[in-house]
């Protein structure tokens, strides 16, 4: 159980919770965040440096309003951090959609001059702006109240046309990825993905989070386009609470 030391408005219903206390975590990993008689649910961390971490939550459902209503000194219980971890390669590309960038932030932190291209609804649910403002970002908003007016993917496929990548690292709407994935085989670039399936255990017993043969919390949820491609739900199908496996639209509809 760890104290809140500071919580941060980042966007409209976006809230960065913050622990004096220190965390190995590796950029990609998330922890298992617990509100004791309400839920427990997988958040990545989003912030880390030595004797402080954080994560930053969306409020969109039960346990996330809960949290939303949290102050400074209120307690949680954390557990992890979980999940495998992005590589760090130069000469890269990362592409975030809404709260998203959550899962890439401190992948961002780590990585030399990363190209930063970022997406969200509208210009109140772009969070960290402040944070990156020294990064070279491209930002895209559907509604075009900030940046260009447009998606996060049509910015890659224009950059991949004129500029050499290594590789592109995206977090975000599946729908997103899925067409990210597709960008990045015509250009024959690298991709790593970080993948959102129903959570429970967060290391591997549980079963709920599969994907196809891979358990998402332990062989991800970070995935190269090598697995992607050998994963015919990415992009399609996850599996509810209960294990019945929906179409992606269901399965985000299912409160
Ligand atoms: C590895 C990982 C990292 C994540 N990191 C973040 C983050 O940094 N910030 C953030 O805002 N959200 C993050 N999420 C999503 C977050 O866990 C859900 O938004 C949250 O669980 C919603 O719970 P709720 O009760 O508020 O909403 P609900 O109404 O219960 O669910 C809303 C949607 O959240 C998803 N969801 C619900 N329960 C789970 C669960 N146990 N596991 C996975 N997804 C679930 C489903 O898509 C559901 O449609 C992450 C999810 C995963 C798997």
């Amino acid at each position: 159980m760890l104290e809140i030391a500071d919580v941060v408005q980042e966007g409209k219903s976006q809230k960065s919770f913050f622990f004096r206390h220190s965390i190995d975590s590796k950029p990609g990993q998330f922890i298992m965040v617990w509100l004791p008689s309400v839920d427990e649910k997988p958040m990545a961390v989003s912030y880390r440096s030595k004797n402080e971490f954080a994560f930053t939550s969306q409020a969109i459902g039960i346990f996330t309003n809960a949290l939303d209503r949290l102050k400074k000194g209120d307690k949680l219980g954390i557990r992890g951090p979980y999940g495998n971890s992005f590589s760090l390669k130069n000469n890269s590309c990362v592409v975030a959609g809404g709260v998203g960038i959550s899962s890439v932030s401190t992948l961002i932190d780590s990585l030399k001059n990363p190209l930063i291209i970022y997406g969200a609804r509208s210009k109140e649910n772009l969070i960290y702006m402040k944070r990156y403002e020294d990064k070279k970002m491209i930002i895209a908003t559907d509604d075009g109240s900030f940046g260009r007016k447009g998606f996060t993917t049509d910015a890659l496929d224009e950059l991949l046309s004129t500029k050499k990548i290594k590789i592109v690292y995206t977090c975000g709407p599946e729908i997103m990825m899925k067409k990210i994935f597709e960008i990045c085989r015509k250009h024959k670039v690298e991709l790593e993905a970080s993948l959102e399936r129903y959570m429970a255990c967060g290391f591997g017993i549980c079963g709920k989070c599969m994907i196809n043969d891979r358990i998402c919390c332990i062989d991800g949820p970070i995935f190269n386009s090598k697995q992607l491609n050998q994963m015919p739900d990415f992009g399609n199908f996850a599996r509810l609470k209960s294990g019945r496996k929906v179409t992606l639209k269901e399965y985000h509809s299912v409160h």
